[in-house]
């Protein structure tokens, strides 16, 4: 696979102001998941990676300072705006995005380094990096997993322990506007069980590669 092989598709902006060539991810797969706060992503991509080792998984870059239990490289690596802005300024972001107050982005290289090996990467990342990828990337699988219920994603937001009421109430605005945008993805899958939404993405990553591979 490359990634930044130029090849002969047009340039396309980037959220960096800058040009860069469209970039295609075969054989290796980069898929995206995004969705709403208190959705379970990370539950169910922590089941996703259970029953799939091999996957990789993209840690991003935040400046949102570690949570309770988090260290550096693990869920995220955190870095200073300042850092951040270094980033950005180096053009060493596929995608970034503010969310929540927070900035939060992919590392091209760490991308790129899977897929040259072509193993599969999921990014998760949310709806505005997630369109960023779509101009950037070809050949990507979009997937958006949704709540059971609106009722249900408010009852777990309101359940994380972690929310101030500020913060919840951003959440539960950006949850709305995420939500707004999930007929732009190629696949959506709900989390109404964990082991099926996960088995549910598994399976579209799987066919997808099928199809990618028929002649
Ligand atoms: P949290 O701070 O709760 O871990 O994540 C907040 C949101 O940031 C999630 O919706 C997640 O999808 C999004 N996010 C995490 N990493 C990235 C990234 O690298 N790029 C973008 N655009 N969004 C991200």
């Amino acid at each position: 696979m490359t990634l930044g092989g130029g090849g002969t598709s047009p340039p396309v902006d980037s959220p960096d102001g800058g040009s860069h060539p469209r970039l295609s991810t075969t054989p290796g797969r980069l898929v995206v998941i995004s969705g709403p706060s208190g959705v379970g992503k990370d539950t169910v991509l922590r089941e996703v990676f259970r029953i799939a080792p091999r996957l990789n998984y993209s840690i991003s870059y935040t400046t949102r300072p570690p949570r309770a239990g988090e260290t550096d490289g693990a869920s995220y690596s955190f870095v200073s705006e300042p850092e951040f802005a270094a980033m950005i300024e180096r053009r060493e972001l596929l995608e970034y995005a503010r969310v929540h107050g927070h900035w939060y982005g992919t590392a091209e290289a760490r991308v790129r380094a899977s897929l040259d090996r072509g193993e599969d990467i999921v990014l998760k990342i949310d709806v505005q990096g997630a369109a960023w990828v779509r101009r950037r990337v070809e050949g990507a699988i979009f997937i958006f997993l949704l709540p059971p219920s609106l009722e249900e994603l408010r009852r777990r937001l309101e359940e994380r322990a972690t929310e101030s009421a500020e913060s919840l109430e951003l959440r539960w605005a950006n949850a709305q506007r995420e939500l707004a945008e999930q007929d732009r993805y190629d696949h959506r899958v709900v989390n109404d069980d964990v082991r099926r939404a996960a088995r549910e993405i598994l399976d579209i990553v799987e066919s997808r590669r099928a199809e990618a591979s028929r002649p």
